[in-house]
């Protein structure tokens, strides 16, 4: 019932609001919602298929982030322009969510990148697809929510406290279900290099091909190198990106012989009612255990 009067009052209470956040990334968006509760008003800037990697604040962007209090980014330098952002809004607190959570570096056998900013040897930016470290980044915007506003730092304790809890709940399922499949398809080759975070944490092994995405032009020598990659691996499936075509990923399967898998969730996906961290961990975990678990 409540649920319906606030969006129903939706503008009386973001009236009320005292705290107004921008977020750059879809999924700190989300944070900021878990969080921050009614308490704060979340403009998720980026939003449902959007890319965080590309994204560039607009003019009608900048005035929003100007009007808030605090911009969440992702940090980790997914958004490279963070320094300009700095300058040209002054005062307002730019927090990068990410920034102590121990980083991972995209390896030199990364031969597949995520686009330009995120090559071999810089970080990998990619952190929000661990569970512990969106617990750990649930933490970094409860203290930020509270500095700026002292007189919700109960509430904002509690939420994340609640929300905590509520992710070592999908951590349990989520080892559950990977559980089930077998030790040695326990590999992820996707079309975009977002999942080495989730590789660490639940024990799968990133396997490293190009050709896979289309901002990538392979040449013939390197896409035959792919195939055999694949069949060396002896992975049963192969992994497109939600939002993204799927024709690269098609050629290799086939030309492999392994499924092409559905479509796994790399940056986000809106902020919509299915959207949010835990939807895409339960997406992506269902969708991995789908293709790998059965010969
Ligand atoms: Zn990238
Ligand atoms: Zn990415």
């Amino acid at each position: 019932m409540l649920s319906w009067l606030v969006s129903w009052c939706g503008v009386a209470l973001a009236a009320a609001a005292p705290l107004q956040v921008c977020a750059l990334h879809p999924l700190m968006a989300d944070l900021a919602h878990q969080v921050g509760g009614d308490r704060v008003r979340v403009f998720d800037l980026v939003g449902e298929g959007g890319n965080p990697h590309r994204f560039e604040p607009r003019p009608a962007d900048l005035k929003q982030m100007q009007s808030s209090a605090l911009v969440l980014a992702a940090g980790k330098n997914l958004e490279p322009y963070l320094d300009r952002l700095r300058s040209t809004l002054g005062g307002v607190t730019i927090i990068e969510v990410g920034r102590t959570i121990p980083s991972l570096t995209v390896g030199k056998d990364a031969v597949y990148t995520c686009c330009p900013s995120h090559g071999t040897g810089s970080l990998d930016p990619h952190w929000w697809h661990g569970i512990d470290n969106t617990r750990r980044a649930a933490r970094v915007v409860e203290q930020a929510f509270a500095e700026k506003d002292p007189a919700g730092k109960d509430i904002y304790a509690a939420n994340a406290a609640a929300y905590g809890q509520r992710l070592d709940a999908l951590k349990k399922w989520t080892r559950a279900e990977l559980g089930k499949i077998p030790r040695d398809q326990r590999k992820l080759v996707t079309a975009h290099n977002a999942f080495a975070y989730f590789a660490k944490e639940f024990g799968f092994d990133v396997i490293a091909v190009a050709g896979l995405n289309k901002e990538q032009n392979t040449t013939p020598q390197e896409q035959a190198k792919t195939i055999e990659s694949v069949k060396q691996s002896g992975v049963r499936a192969v992994f497109p990106e939600k939002g993204a075509g799927t024709k690269s990923v098609q050629a290799i399967a086939s030309a492999a012989s392994v499924r092409l898998a559905s479509p796994l969730i790399s940056d986000g996906n809106g902020s919509g009612q299915n959207a949010g961290f835990e939807a895409m961990i339960r997406h992506n975990v269902n969708t991995i255990t789908a293709a790998l678990a059965t010969p």
